[in-house]
C-alpha cells in the first residue's frame, strides 16, 4: 500500500462562542469525490468539502445537535486514523475507529475520511 499525504480540510458554520460537545466520524472516501488530474486521480478538495459539510450537518442533525465546526483529516495511514478516531473514546467511537480499521485492511489503498465535530450550544445562532 501506498500512504497518501494526508489532506485536512476545515467547516466553518460562523456560529460563534464555546461548542457544547464533540465528537468523531469515520467515512469511507467514495470515488466520486476524486477526478483526474494529469493521468492519476486526485481528490477534489472542493467536492470533498462541500459534502462533508453536509456530512457534519447530518451527523448533528442525527443525534439532535447543531454544528459549530468541524475538522476531517483524509488519510489511508492506519496509524493516523487510530490517533485521530480516538480523540472522543466512547463506545459509538470506539466501533466507528474498529469498522474503519477493517476497512481500511481490505482496501489498503483507499481513503478514509476521520472528522472531529464540535456540537453548538442549544439555541446559538449562526
Ligand atoms: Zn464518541
Amino acid at each position: 500500500m501506498t500512504i497518501t499525504e494526508p489532506l485536512r480540510l476545515n467547516i466553518a458554520t460562523g456560529r460563534q462562542g464555546e461548542p457544547a460537545g464533540f465528537d468523531t466520524a469515520i467515512i469511507k472516501v467514495p470515488a466520486r469525490w476524486y477526478v483526474p488530474v494529469d493521468g492519476t486521480m486526485g481528490l477534489a478538495a472542493v467536492i470533498a468539502g462541500a459534502e462533508l459539510r453536509k456530512v457534519s450537518e447530518r451527523l448533528g442533525a442525527s443525534i439532535d445537535e447543531t454544528l459549530h465546526h468541524a475538522k476531517w483529516t483524509i488519510t489511508n495511514d492506519p496509524g493516523l486514523v487510530r490517533e485521530l478516531g480516538l480523540r472522543h473514546d466512547c463506545l459509538a467511537c470506539r466501533a466507528g475507529l474498529d469498522q474503519a480499521l477493517a476497512a481500511l485492511r481490505e482496501n489498503p489503498d483507499g481513503e478514509l475520511a476521520v472528522g472531529h465535530l464540535w456540537w453548538a450550544q442549544q439555541g446559538s445562532a449562526p
